[in-house]
C-alpha cells in the first residue's frame, strides 16, 4: 500500500460501474461519477484513502471483487477494497466467496453486507463463515443499517438493535453500522455505546434531492452532533460520505460544521479509520 497524501480518510465510498442510480446522485450534486472524479473530489478535501464497498449489483461474485480491485490498482492503493455476498444464494455461494475473499489481490480490507435491499437481516445464521471470515481476516464488517434509497428495500432487516445481538456472539469482529441507523439514530447510538467492536459511520445522511436542504443539513448535523454525546467515546464515529449520493464537500462539510475540538473531528475524519484499518501515517 503506497503512502497517500491526504490526511483523512473516507470510509464509505461507491465508484463502481455497477451502479442504478449512481449517475442521478451525480448530476444532482454536479459531480463526475468515475473514480477518477472522486479522486480530484477527495484531493480537494486533504482525503487520502476511500473505502470502496462492493457492489451488490454486480453480476457475478467475480465481477465485483474485479470492480474494486481494478478501481484499487489503478488508485495506486488509494481506494482499498472490500467484499460482499448475498447469504440468500445458500452454502455454496458463502462458501465461494470466502474463497475468493482470501485470495483477492489486493487484500480486502473489509466485508460489507446489505440487509434491507435483500431479505435477510444481520443475525441470519447463515452469515456465521462471514463473520468466522472477518474474525480470521481480522477486518470489520460494514453492515447497512436504516432507510433503503430503494423503496423495495425491506425494513424490517435493518433496524441497528439487531447488531446488537451480533456483536455479542463475535465480539473478535470490529462492525461499522452504516449511516448512523438513520432514521433510527438513537437506537443505532445506543448498539455503538454498548458494544466495543461496534463503530457508526456518517455516510448517506444528506440527501441531495430533498427539500429546503440546507434545513436537512442542519436537522441531520443536530441528529448527528447528539449521536456522538449518546456514544460518549469520539473514536467511534467515522467519517464516510456514501458518495456518490453525496459530494465528498457536502459529506466533509457535515462533520466540519460540528461545535467540537478541532481534535475530535480530525479523530471523526480520518484519525480513528486509520486505527480500525491500521493505515499508514
Ligand atoms: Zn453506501
Amino acid at each position: 500500500m503506497t503512502e497517500a497524501v491526504g490526511h483523512r480518510v473516507d470510509i464509505h465510498v461507491h465508484p463502481t460501474r455497477y451502479s442504478r442510480h449512481g449517475p442521478t446522485f451525480a448530476e444532482k450534486n454536479r459531480i463526475e461519477f468515475s473514480p477518477q472524479g472522486l479522486l480530484r473530489e477527495m484531493d480537494s478535501a486533504d482525503i487520502g484513502y476511500g473505502v470502496f464497498l462492493c457492489p451488490r449489483l454486480a453480476p457475478s461474485l467475480e465481477a465485483g471483487l474485479a470492480d474494486v480491485s481494478e478501481v484499487a490498482r489503478s488508485s495506486h492503493g488509494r481506494f482499498l477494497p472490500t467484499g460482499t455476498v448475498d447469504p440468500t444464494q445458500g452454502e455454496a455461494q458463502i462458501d465461494h466467496a470466502t474463497q475468493l475473499w482470501s485470495r483477492n489481490d489486493p487484500p480486502l480490507v473489509g466485508i460489507k453486507l446489505y440487509p434491507g435491499y435483500l431479505p435477510f437481516d444481520v443475525t441470519d445464521v447463515r452469515l456465521e463463515p462471514v463473520y468466522a471470515w472477518a474474525e480470521r481476516a481480522r477486518v470489520p464488517v460494514w453492515v447497512h443499517q436504516g432507510d433503503t434509497s430503494d423503496p423495495d428495500g425491506l425494513l424490517r432487516y435493518v433496524r441497528p438493535i439487531l447488531l446488537d445481538e451480533v456483536a455479542v456472539r463475535w465480539r473478535g469482529v470490529r462492525f461499522v453500522l452504516c449511516h448512523l441507523g438513520n432514521p433510527w439514530i438513537e437506537e443505532a447510538a445506543e448498539v455503538v455505546y454498548k458494544n466495543e467492536n461496534v463503530y457508526t459511520d456518517t455516510s448517506g445522511l444528506l440527501n441531495p434531492f430533498a427539500e429546503r436542504y440546507e434545513a436537512q443539513v442542519q436537522r441531520m448535523r443536530t441528529r448527528l452532533r447528539h449521536a456522538v454525546l449518546a456514544v460518549g467515546d469520539v473514536r467511534k464515529i467515522l467519517y464516510g460520505s456514501d458518495w456518490p449520493i453525496s459530494s465528498i464537500a457536502d459529506a466533509v462539510g457535515l462533520v466540519e460544521g460540528l461545535d467540537f475540538p478541532r481534535e475530535d473531528k480530525d479523530r471523526i475524519l480520518g484519525g480513528n479509520a486509520r486505527e480500525l484499518l491500521r493505515l499508514p501515517g
